[in-house]
């Protein structure tokens, strides 16, 4: 076996290590590391795994190849994906459907997996001497709160969160700014493009470059690509074991975090069928496969906010792998469903279904309820659940009539007090606020 190497989405054929890719998050490019092929996968092993643990051993062990964390691999799927992620089956449906419940984690969303991988790699990653780490991440909601709790107490890291101010819920709210010790939280003036663009500057700033060592922790690390192709993997073989078949997926997209890793695994020759992404109103990505036209946008805000997203970065990887609209029109679909839709699917699946979406689940529910019947006869479907109903309550309870029940480790959070500055959307303002 060769050595994996990774390079940039953006022509820059400097080959890196795994770790030095998930080290650097962006390539100097300003590119996204993809690895230079995609490694074999071996079937039988994966058909006698069980677990995500086990699983991301055997899934992942190409993508570490030859890499200095090779030998952690096991520790570090151990460590980090000891978080429950079942496919359940949906009884009440007419057709086979099922959900991927990925809200089971410390802060009820599925960044939780792609946060805590990143967080056991780097730890494994770091040499006594090396200075202490910055971990910059701008988000729309939940990335935020997955990597404090992923970093808190990490004492060679520091964590500076970034989120829009008055466009996230009030409990995202308090998932991003309860932490304290080495995670501190920057409300900004502006929209999650806002953000990620001073993230972005602030990487590239030579100046805050020599008083900082910037890290990522953003959906374009490769480190939280990664973990979220194992519970693809579990899912996949799960659904081709009860039924015979390959599964589908409806997957909620933002920044195409999620989706792309669903598009990995299947090219890695798992049973994946059709992957169809549920944007929100944010429709660059539904407008692209339509038109061959790429044109990213502002964000607006909506009721699904972690999805809020005008320019998904993720896409670079998507168009590295597909080069050409047609090539990318035949192996995803995607649709676009606005607040409206979102909040009757989220009323009429509870009343159907029995079953409480929350926002960016319920795009998916309804990208779903959309598609040909005969699309759906005979084929299992699985929606993607991408965050707990209680993390967006004050959008859910007032549909489905009733209370929603909190689970323990989110409760715990929202206890605890808060702490936040508010900045201005630049750079200055940034640099001031971590001097
Ligand atoms: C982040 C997020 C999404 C979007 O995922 P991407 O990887 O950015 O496409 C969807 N739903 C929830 C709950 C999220 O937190």
């Amino acid at each position: 076996m060769g050595s994996m190497t990774y390079s940039s989405t953006r022509g820059d054929s400097t080959e890196v290590s795994l770790s030095e890719a998930i080290a650097r998050g962006l390539a100097p490019d300003g590119g996204l590391y993809v690895p230079r092929q995609l490694p074999r996968i071996d079937r039988a092993a994966l058909d006698a795994g069980r677990g995500l643990p086990a699983l991301a051993r055997v899934a992942l062990r190409g993508f570490f190849d030859g890499d200095r964390l090779q030998a952690r691999l096991g520790e570090i799927a151990d460590a980090a994906l000891d978080v429950p992620a079942p496919t359940t089956a949906i009884e009440a449906s007419p057709d086979p459907l099922y959900a991927l419940e990925l809200y089971h984690g410390p802060t009820a969303a599925f960044k939780d997996f792609g946060a805590r991988f990143l967080a056991e790699s780097l730890e494994r990653m770091r040499t006594p001497q090396e200075e202490r780490l910055t971990i910059l991440v701008a988000t729309s909601g939940d990335t935020g709160g997955a990597v404090a709790a992923a970093f808190h107490r990490r004492p060679w890291v520091r964590v500076v969160i970034l989120y829009p101010k008055g466009l996230v819920s009030p409990r995202q709210e308090q998932q991003l700014t309860c932490w304290g010790e080495n995670v501190e939280s920057l409300r900004v003036a502006g929209t999650f493009d806002d953000c990620q663009r001073l993230v972005k500057e602030a990487f590239v700033d030579p100046a805050l470059g020599r008083r900082h060592r910037f890290s990522s922790a953003n959906s374009i690390n490769v480190g939280r690509l990664l973990p979220q192709m194992v519970y693809y993997v579990a899912s996949s073989l799960q659904i081709e074991r009860a039924t015979g078949r390959p599964a589908n997926y409806v997957i909620p997209a933002g920044n195409l975090g999620n989706a792309f890793a669903a598009v990995w695994a299947r090219e890695l020759g798992l049973p994946i069928e059709r992957i169809v992404l549920a944007h929100n109103a944010n429709r660059t990505v539904p407008d692209y496969l339509a038109t061959g036209e790429w044109r990213p946008r502002p964000s607006i805000a909506t009721l699904a906010s972690a999805m809020d997203v005008g320019n998904p970065s993720n896409m670079e990887r998507l168009r590295a792998l597909y080069p050409d609209v047609a090539a990318l029109r035949s192996r995803i679909t995607a649709d676009s469903i606005d607040d409206a839709a979102i909040r009757e699917r989220i009323i009429a699946d509870h009343r159907r279904l029995g079953r409480v979406w929350c926002p960016h689940t319920a795009a998916a529910a309804e990208s779903y309820a959309r598609l040909p019947a005969s699309e759906r006869s005979g084929r299992p479907w699985v929606l993607v659940a991408t965050a707990h109903p209680a993390k967006f309550n004050e959008i859910v309870e007032p549909l489905v009539g009733s209370p929603i029940d909190v689970p323990e480790s989110l409760a715990r959070l929202l206890r605890l007090p808060r702490r936040v500055t508010d900045i201005a959307p630049t750079l200055g303002a940034l640099a001031d606020a971590i001097a």
